[in-house]
């Protein structure tokens, strides 16, 4: 397991990243599979659209279906019926999501399951283990998360126990000859912080580093900013991993600042709530106007429902509360964002991601 850069264009990257499942082409779109499933997409549809990695989500899964039923069903990768790699967040964000239903403590986090109020406890170690059990390729660290805006001794604690967590999860990693153990940089909008998280979580020389605690509630600029500085203050020779990205704007942007990976639960959700990515921007296809409206969702897209369906159809679907209307316009949120970083990658490897980049982002004014 390992990763190659094989083509730089500016500070964008195009690179191989090398899985116990298979080998991943960056920059890559990766689908969000919370609960083991990719919302209204089955796995054949995930192979179809050519998603290479899909994530799910270590808080989830631990609470629904539970450790034991996905051992027996071995591992996370048969009980989804998914043969290629798998990224499992840490569920550091979504238990520090919990607010009021969770106590920190230097040693870990006890929260209470949203599902039936019942009581947990998630430490830097359990959250290896249970990853590992899962057999997936890429685990995430613990990391203690914060909500923007925050005050700077509240990133400055933040940052701290997320270094002392990460050092704790290195030495419960167990199973490195198949699950890689990425390290989540926190640090909020401050230079300053980012460094020393940055600082501390590289000395521990791990496979992948991701950005987290973006893409939060600040700003797009800002977010940028940040993205921007963070990647180029990792190494170059690890893939870099940003967290909770996933429009146009923001993959093109990510992969123009030297991001590898991201993920977003965002083409799903739009496609579930009929709103419908385009390379002319978004279009809500309850709109009036698309009643009647004949012609492919998105004339630039040659996806199964670009080719078959008409904007009047999936119009229809919509308005009828039928079950085909979100997951077609899932596949082709899905389908798109794939294609669009595919498409950024050979740019990258042919010199041509600066025209390519910016004719994208022209056709979304
Ligand atoms: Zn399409």
């Amino acid at each position: 397991m390992s990763f190659t850069l094989v083509a730089t264009d500016g500070a964008a990257r195009a690179g191989t990243l090398r899985l116990a499942h298979g080998t991943v082409e960056t920059p890559v779109f990766m689908p969000v599979g919370t609960a083991a499933t990719v919302k209204a997409i089955s796995s054949n549809d995930l192979t179809e659209i050519g998603a290479q990695i899909v994530l799910a989500n270590t808080y989830h899964l631990w609470l629904r279906p539970g450790l034991e039923t996905l051992v027996a069903a071995g591992g996370l990768h048969r009980f989804m019926a998914w043969n290629a790699p798998i990224l499992t967040d840490s569920g550091g964000f979504q238990v520090f999501s919990l607010e009021s239903r969770r106590q920190l403590d230097e040693d870990g986090v006890t929260f209470r399951s949203h599902l039936d109020g019942s009581e947990h406890r998630f430490t830097p170690e359990n959250v290896v283990h249970f990853q590992e059990a899962l057999g997936v390729d890429i685990a995430m660290m613990l990391d203690v998360c914060v909500k923007l805006p925050a005050t700077t001794d509240e990133l400055e604690k933040a940052v701290d126990a997320t270094s002392a967590w990460a050092r704790r999860c290195v030495e419960a990693w167990t199973a490195r000859d198949r699950t890689l153990l990425f390290a989540i940089a926190q640090g909020g909008l401050e230079e300053r912080l980012r460094a020393r998280s940055i600082e501390d979580l590289v000395q521990l020389d791990l496979p992948g580093y991701a950005i987290g605690g973006l893409s939060v509630g600040e700003s797009r600029e800002e977010m940028e900013r940040m993205t921007r500085w963070c990647a180029a203050a990792l190494p170059t020779n690890k893939p870099r991993y940003l967290m909770g990205v996933g429009t146009v704007r923001d993959v093109l942007a990510a992969i123009d600042g030297g991001i590898d990976m991201f993920d977003c639960v965002y083409p799903t959700r739009c496609g579930r709530n009929g709103r419908a990515m385009t390379r002319t921007g978004e279009l809500h296809i309850k709109n009036a106007a698309f009643t009647r409206d004949f012609s492919p969702l998105d004339p630039h897209c040659d996806c199964r429902v670009c080719t078959t369906y008409t904007r009047a159809y999936l119009a229809h679907l919509f308005r009828a509360n039928e079950m085909l209307g979100p997951q077609l316009l899932s596949y082709h949120n899905l389908y798109l964002l794939v294609r669009l970083v595919r498409e950024a990658r050979e740019s990258i490897a042919m010199g041509t991601w600066r025209a390519v980049r910016e004719t994208s982002l022209a056709r979304l004014e």
